[in-house]
């Protein structure tokens, strides 16, 4: 029998619907299931802004993938009303949810003997319960059917506990997390006792303190983010999706070496530095949520984990990078929580890959999918954030 193993704040999580500042009901791929799709023939359903009736099936396309819903001028779910809650539900019944709507942000990763259920970021609910609370699974006495899977499970355990140590930048962790990984990559055999001693204070010292001696660029590390960052969002501005927080950003990543010179853009982003490490308990909980989320799949091997791994960082630099110029065109004048939470909320759904889209994405855009050190080094810098 499969054993459930849920995150802290699953339970606590209801949608909050018209209060939502950014629904997912608009500017989304939303998907709709086999059974869905039959379920919806021949029903319709009042418009009742335009003195009309939508056809449910008459609202659906195709694409290589499967059908989706198709968006109406506004970007938005046609079923959304204008109190921002879903017609199917006031005008049918929950059942004409696809699954996609019923289960959202809701995430079920099934492994062998052990079911584990999570919340997605990219729901601005479950950002604020990452700001309150460290993200954690709960979980009692757990089996692993197979040794290899103990051992995968074992490698999260240890990436988890790097992510939460105290004494290190948040960049020094993740690329004490990354080396870690290499290493295990590049044995022929590993074991678990092998993977728990990795991350003992004897291992770690010296590689921190490599690190801490590296030189550095801030210049290379923010033009680096700012190429990501352009890259990712890139076809959401070609379809014009997100715009309000995507395109005037975009625009001032795509001059920023141009408009800022180099000792300039030093000094923005040492003042930028300052301001954001109120959030630093919070992007911690956010990598830290992905890790649980996303860093180990069902049917992963440790290649996978290794890929996985390097798409959290790039979100992460991704957010980072938003933020700052967020910031910058906000006249350098801080930056709200309700900021922080939209920008971790738009990255996390235009980063919401599933794992053969991201091996596309890295085989497109990299020589290997698997990174070099140096490179992740290279993005995340030797900053406090
Ligand atoms: S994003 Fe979250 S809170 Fe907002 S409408 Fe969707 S499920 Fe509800």
């Amino acid at each position: 029998m499969s054993q459930s193993v849920k995150i802290n704040y699953y339970d606590t999580f209801k949608c909050i619907a018209d209060k939502c500042s950014m629904t997912c009901c608009q500017e989304w791929r939303i998907a709709v299931d086999e059974d869905t799709k039959k379920k919806w023939v021949g029903h319709q359903i009042e418009d009742v802004e335009n003195n009309t009736k939508i056809s449910l099936c008459g609202c659906l396309e195709e694409e290589e993938s499967g059908s989706i819903i198709k968006l109406n001028k506004d970007k938005k779910c046609p079923f959304l009303n204008k109190d921002k809650l879903c017609k199917l539900v006031s005008q049918l019944d929950e059942t004409f949810l696809s699954k996609t709507c019923d289960t959202f942000p809701r995430q079920k990763n099934e492994f062998e003997g052990r079911i584990e259920q999570t919340l997605a970021s990219c729901c601005p609910v479950v950002v604020d319960f990452m700001r309150d609370q460290k993200p954690q699974l709960l979980k009692e006495n757990i089996k692993h059917a197979h040794p290899e899977e103990a051992l995968l499970f074992e490698i999260r355990e240890v990436m988890l506990g790097l992510m939460d140590e105290g004494a290190y930048t948040l960049p020094e962790r993740l690329m004490t997390i990354f080396y870690t990984l290499l290493e295990f990559l590049d044995r022929e055999k590993l074991s678990i006792e092998q993977v728990k001693v990795s991350s003992g204070e004897k291992q770690l010292k010296p590689l921190i303190k490599a690190i801490r001696n590296m030189d550095f660029s801030l210049v290379d590390a923010l033009l680096e983010s700012n190429e990501l960052f352009l890259d990712v969002v890139e076809n959401y501005r070609k379809q014009g999706l997100y715009v309000d927080y995507l395109e005037s950003i975009a625009q001032l990543a795509e001059n920023l070496e141009a408009d800022y010179g180099e000792e300039e853009l030093l000094e923005r982003q040492a003042e930028f530095e300052k301001v954001l490490l109120e959030y630093k308990q919070l992007l911690k909980h956010y990598i830290m949520s992905e890790i649980i989320s996303n860093g180990l799949m069902p049917e992963s091997n440790l290649e996978d984990m290794v890929v996985a791994f390097e798409w959290i960082v790039m979100e992460y630099s991704v957010i980072r990078q938003a933020l700052f110029l967020k910031w910058l065109e906000q006249g350098e004048e801080g930056l709200s929580y309700e900021t922080v939470r939209d920008y971790i909320t738009v990255i996390a759904r235009v980063t919401g890959y599933d794992a053969s889209d991201i091996y596309e994405y890295l085989e497109n855009s990299f020589e290997d999918v698997i990174w070099e050190w140096g490179y992740m080094a290279m993005v995340l810098g030797n900053l406090e954030m």
